[in-house]
């Protein structure tokens, strides 16, 4: 579940991203890692996992991750292959959502890749390379899906109907669309999904601010309202105070954040916002040993959640114990849920809820 750290050079990516790696890192009983040099796994704060853990006092809690990819080299013209170009849209493409970061800070010292900032121009530039890529992709699969429906015997509904699509999808991109904003149905949803289109890719803008740019200010309310108009989300991080944040210790770092005026750092917002727009949600597991928080995608069933933690407990899977999150507090724990009846034992298509607390049984 990866989420690509996008934006033009100079506007704060690696800072932001050697944040959250950092966080990681020192973050206490999680098992970090950078898979690569610029892929890394970071923890999703939940204080949930705290209370829960108040509970049962288990050995050790595990957050649940992320993993986030900074992808660096973005410049216009990136889809004509300037500045290693395609490279870095072939990383894009194998993300799952974008957070698009913008420069909404003002520095004599850090120089802008045109000249001034201006975060409604830079996420042009960003998104129209990724526009023309798709394009280019859109073209090619158009003249494929032609001559395979030229090929297949007449009236091949599948072979035309993606000839149909492709035709559509060019349209949109060439009136500068997105083809995030395509209506597909189902079935054209999963036709478009094997292109892996980089503008069909969820997007959440990340107002990069100055330390004093949490409260009014024009240039991340040009970015908000068009995350708004869009139907995409939008978060405000300072990344030169994120950085800092790190060296500091749990006192030193709530006052700091109170004379910024705000409440938590802006990390714990940005994955947050970055985990909903993965569609993820959480559900946790707790006993003696652990108590652990896992990312689940949302609408999955409880076979499917069985199957995150092994694919033992998905293979040999036979009930669910779920207890919701707000009886598991509200009544101490398994038992207390048990004896007031909020304890409930449910089989393997059961939709699990945001929060759920589960036990799996399984037979291997
Ligand atoms: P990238 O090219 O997008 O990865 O940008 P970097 O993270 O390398 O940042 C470029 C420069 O901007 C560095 O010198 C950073 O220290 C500086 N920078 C990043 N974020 C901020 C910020 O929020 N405020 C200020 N003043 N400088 C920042």
């Amino acid at each position: 579940m990866q989420c690509g750290i996008v934006g033009l050079p100079n506007v704060g990516k690696s800072t932001l991203y050697n944040a959250l790696t950092s966080a990681a890192a020192a973050a206490e009983n999680y098992p970090f890692c950078t898979i690569e040099p610029n892929v890394g796994v970071v923890p999703v704060p939940d204080p949930r996992l705290d209370r829960i853990a108040a509970i049962s006092r288990p050995g050790r809690t595990v957050p649940a991750s992320l993993e986030f990819v900074d992808i660096a080299g973005l410049v216009a013209g990136a889809s004509q292959g300037e500045g290693l170009g395609n490279r870095f849209l072939a990383s894009v493409r194998e993300t799952r959502a974008i957070a698009h970061v913008v420069r909404c800070f003002e520095s004599e010292d850090v120089a802008h890749v045109s000249g001034r900032v201006s975060p409604l121009d830079d996420i042009e530039t960003i998104e129209t390379e990724l526009l023309l890529a798709d394009l280019e992709q859109v073209e090619r699969a158009q003249e494929r899906a032609a001559k395979a429906a030229k090929a297949a015997k007449a009236g091949d509904p599948a072979a035309r109907a993606r000839e149909a699509l492709m035709a559509r999808a060019h349209a949109h991109l060439a009136e500068g669309l997105p083809l995030r904003s395509l209506e597909t149905d189902s079935e054209d949803t999963i036709r478009l999904s094997s292109l892996s289109p980089l503008t069909a890719k969820p997007v959440l803008y990340v107002a990069n601010v100055a330390e004093d740019g949490f409260g009014p200010n024009p240039l991340a309310e040009a970015v908000e309202a068009r995350a708004r108009a869009e139907g995409a989300a939008a978060v405000r991080v300072s990344a030169a105070v994120e950085a800092e944040l790190f060296g500091l210790d749990e006192a030193d770092r709530q006052e700091y954040l109170a004379t910024i005026g705000i409440d938590e750092p802006g990390l714990v917002r940005f994955v947050h916002a970055a985990y909903a727009l993965l569609g993820l949600q959480t559900f946790f597991t707790t006993g003696p040993n652990e108590a652990r928080a896992w990312t689940l995608r949302c609408g999955s069933t409880a076979v499917q959640a069985a199957g995150v933690i092994h694919s033992d407990f998905a293979q040999g899977f036979i009930r669910a114990e779920v207890i919701g999150y707000d009886d598991f507090v509200e009544f101490g724990g398994e038992q207390g849920a048990k004896a007031a009846g909020r304890w409930r034992l449910e089989g393997r298509d059961y939709v699990v809820l945001e929060g759920d607390v589960v036990r799996f049984r399984f037979a291997v």
